[in-house]
């Protein structure tokens, strides 16, 4: 085994590269990635001594997956199993939950001898156990979605719901995963908003627009999450709540400390698991202080 090959983010790059030549050399579809063969494959094309058995099963709609150790307790003489919930309809929640089990077994399983991947939204998110729940996603986003692949895609279009949607449908994955992939690379100041009857369940923004998402996630003072904006078009539009290549309007309507004039493009769609509304939106560059000063001068 490569003892540099640490890190989830390493693993993930690291499996890439075989699949890659696997495929220079015996052709077939690079993507989306087959999960369940891969698992089965690695412990022989790593030499890893340690047999993985998959097994998927109709289960709680709560349950996801897990990791375990068939022979727990003796460690690096593992067979471990990953199990999976069947009854979970959407192929790209499964197919990340393995890669998720996946990244468990390569980069943690000498530290635990079972992963139960059910609680980890109620962890502390600093407790050790979220860390490892984080890492165990940034493998599985990595490995799905290689980046240089994603970056590929996307070129230099306008990003869409439809162009993003194309990049899940290559890699299998669910649109949500492939939105959240976008903003961990993007330069551009976009926020995903994730809402249910016209309040904020959770928002995530690009390196950029950060600011702009932790202000939709901040709570009301009385302890409730923040309705949608009144005149945004999600909620505006709820008879037709899809629009995927967005309509442009006035930032202000969303973050009302953005200049007056600045601009914003809302698209949206109903989520995959069809109970959330998805909201993507998509800003210009932050204006600096002092450049918003100058543009409200040039306005009086
Ligand atoms: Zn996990």
């Amino acid at each position: 085994m490569n003892s540099t090959t640490t890190g989830p983010i390493p693993w993930a790059n690291r499996l890439n590269r075989l699949i890659d030549q696997f495929h220079q050399v015996h052709g077939g579809d690079r993507f989306p990635i087959k999960v369940e063969q891969l698992i089965l494959d690695i412990p022989d094309t790593l030499k890893t001594g340690e047999p993985i058995t998959v097994k998927g099963d109709v289960m709680d709609p709560e349950f996801e997956g897990a990791l375990f150790n068939l022979n727990a307790g003796q460690v690096g003489q593992g067979h471990w199993a990953i199990i999976y919930n069947k009854a979970i309809i959407s192929s790209g929640r499964i197919r990340f939950t393995l890669a998720h089990e996946l990244g468990h077994y390569l980069c943690h399983r000498h530290l635990y001898g079972e992963f139960n991947c059910n609680e980890a939204d109620t962890l502390h998110w600093d407790s050790p156990e979220r860390q490892l729940e984080n890492q165990a996603n940034q493998f599985a986003s990595y490995l799905l979605m290689p980046r240089p692949d994603f970056e590929a895609q996307i070129g230099s279009a306008t990003i869409d719901l439809d162009i993003l949607g194309g990049c899940a449908d290559r890699y299998g994955a669910s649109l949500t995963s492939a939105i959240l992939k976008w903003l961990e690379f993007t330069t551009k100041r976009a926020v995903l908003v994730m809402s249910r009857n016209g309040v904020v369940q959770w928002s995530c923004g690009s390196n950029t627009g950060k600011w702009l998402s932790m202000a939709l996630n901040k709570k009301l003072p009385n302890g409730r999450r923040r309705e949608l904006p009144a005149c945004c078009s999600t909620r505006l539009n709820t008879d037709s709540n899809v629009d995927r290549e967005g309509r442009q309007m006035a930032a202000r309507v969303w973050f009302p400390n953005e200049p007056e004039d600045m601009p914003l493009r809302e698209m949206r769609v109903v989520s995959d698991n069809y109970r959330q509304t998805m909201t993507l939106l998509v800003l210009p560059p932050e204006l600096k202080p002092w450049e918003a000063a100058n543009s409200q001068q040039g306005r009086r």
